[in-house]
């Protein structure tokens, strides 16, 4: 794969709302006319986090707006879902140390076998948790 990364001026890139083709375009442009199916396309604010995704079906790597759900690619059609909003994490139980799945950035979970609250409102930035007894 051989991009052009020719530095003109600061560029961003977006993906076509009508051929899904990643188009690029100057900085501070508020749409994009898509030179392939003509298609203009809005810029997202500033401030948009953009993800990316490969693409299950033809592991192509696919631009997508964080928080979307699912994100068709612009080479096999396929629809993936976007999982990343809604990853699933493991913790165990604090009290049976039953293997419980949440929601990640849950901050606790109630276990289903025991109904203990455990606790997951852990960042990952700090480990040194210190629990006194
Ligand atoms: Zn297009
Ligand atoms: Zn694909
Ligand atoms: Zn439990």
């Amino acid at each position: 794969m051989e991009l052009s990364d020719c530095k003109l001026g600061a560029q961003s890139q977006l993906v076509c709302s009508g051929c899904r083709n990643l188009l690029l375009y100057p900085v501070g442009a508020t749409s994009v006319c898509c030179a392939v199916c003509n298609a203009v396309t809005a810029v997202p604010p500033p401030g948009t986090e953009m993800a990316q995704l490969v693409c299950g079906g033809c592991h192509t790597l696919l631009m997508y707006i964080r928080g979307a759900t699912s994100v068709q690619c612009s080479c096999c059609h396929t629809v993936n879902l976007a999982l990343e909003a809604n990853q699933v994490a493991h913790v165990n139980c604090g009290n049976c140390r039953m293997l419980l799945m949440y929601q990640y950035g849950a901050r606790s979970v109630k276990c289903a076998v025991c109904n203990f609250v455990t606790s997951v409102g852990v960042p990952t930035s700090t480990t040194e948790q210190k629990f006194s007894t």
